[in-house]
């Protein structure tokens, strides 16, 4: 057996390792210097200290069991995890075995099953009632434990030229985009605050920065997270939270099937990869900002567009 090594903060490692053992797989320092990208598992999986001298555990802000060499299960929430990008967001964190909890409000809500000691959770709630994101955070806090990973996701559009644009289009938008995130993110940040480490992850969009013709509500709204996400960042940064920003382009989902043929060959014309976006691509990179590897990002604005968004 290789013993893990436990050497307290700025004392040299000293790993023993038994001829023939995979240093990965028993996360000896050397293994770190090595073979760095290969000792992360798809759990963000960290094993054993840093040659840094402290423990993965501190430098990362993320719970790992540096017995078993992973990451705990652990606590997310992804607001409109009903159904497309939301739902694919979902799915990811319950194959990895977290606990998930999803919002859904209205229709019924999706049949996921999480892998190893995780569990899903679908909780009623409209993120624009300040009443229902209190109840549905006391139901997740009750079964999942504080939220240590929140994907603020759901969204809506109310596309029209600005001067047909009424103000209840403008609003709607702005209340369930911006403050609706703002809302819970503020609600999860009580909870990471006291835990000491958390992610909060925003789902904005390409027109955030580039605008868009017709989506004046829509690219406000998406604009005012990626300042929303930025501010949070440095105020909660000291803690080992992180505030990052994905801003996907155009994602094959029921919002964009509702744009006639002239317009989706308009916009495939512009992407350079010339096609849409899978919910899944975004899905992986949400689950990435939320590993032990991100650990170090903040503040950041990660486009998954497929190069639509390139020089915004
Ligand atoms: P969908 O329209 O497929 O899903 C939107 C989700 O948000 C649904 O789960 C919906 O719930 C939920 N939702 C809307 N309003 C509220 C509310 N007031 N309270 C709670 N939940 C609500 O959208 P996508 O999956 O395509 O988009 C997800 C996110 O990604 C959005 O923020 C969107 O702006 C963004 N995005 C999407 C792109 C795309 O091309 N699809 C591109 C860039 C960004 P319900 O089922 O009850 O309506």
């Amino acid at each position: 057996m290789a013993a893990a090594s436990t050497a307290r903060d700025g004392e040299p490692h000293t790993p023993s390792l038994d001829p023939g053992e995979d240093p990965v797989k028993t996360g000896a320092p050397e293994a770190i210097n090595d073979r760095r990208v290969s000792l992360y598992g798809p759990l963000g999986q960290v094993a054993g200290p840093s040659r840094y001298g402290k423990p993965w555990k501190r430098q990362q802000g993320i719970k790992t069991d540096v017995r078993k060499g992973r990451t705990l299960s652990r606590s997310v929430l992804v607001t409109g995890g009903n159904r497309g990008i939301g739902l694919a967001i979902a799915a990811a964190f319950a194959e990895q075995g977290d606990k998930v909890a999803l919002t859904y409000r209205s229709g019924e809500p999706p049949e996921l099953k999480a892998a190893g000691e995780g569990s899903v959770l679908a909780v009623k709630c409209d993120i624009t009632s300040a009443e229902d994101v209190e109840r549905a955070f006391a139901e997740i806090e009750a079964a999942h434990g504080p939220v240590e990973i929140l994907v603020a996701n759901a969204g809506i559009t109310r596309d029209t030229l600005v001067l047909r644009m009424s103000e209840e289009d403008f609003t709607d938008v702005l209340d369930t985009n911006l403050t609706g995130s703002f809302r819970v993110a503020k609600r999860a940040a009580k909870g990471m605050l006291r835990l000491k480490r958390g992610r909060l992850i925003f789902i904005s969009s390409v027109v955030g920065l580039s605008g868009s013709p017709g989506q004046v509500n829509y690219a406000a709204s998406k604009a005012g997270l990626v300042g929303m996400a930025r501010s949070l960042a440095h105020e909660l940064g000291s803690r080992s939270i992180t505030a990052n920003v994905v801003a996907p382009g155009f994602v094959d989902t029921a919002m964009t099937a509702e744009l006639g043929e002239d317009r989706r060959k308009q916009i495939l014309d512009a992407v350079p990869l010339r096609r849409y976006a899978q919910p899944e691509e975004i899905a992986g990179v949400v689950k990435f900002l939320a590993s032990a590897e991100a650990a170090y990002i903040t503040g950041a604005v990660v486009p998954v567009d497929g190069g639509l968004g390139m020089g915004h």
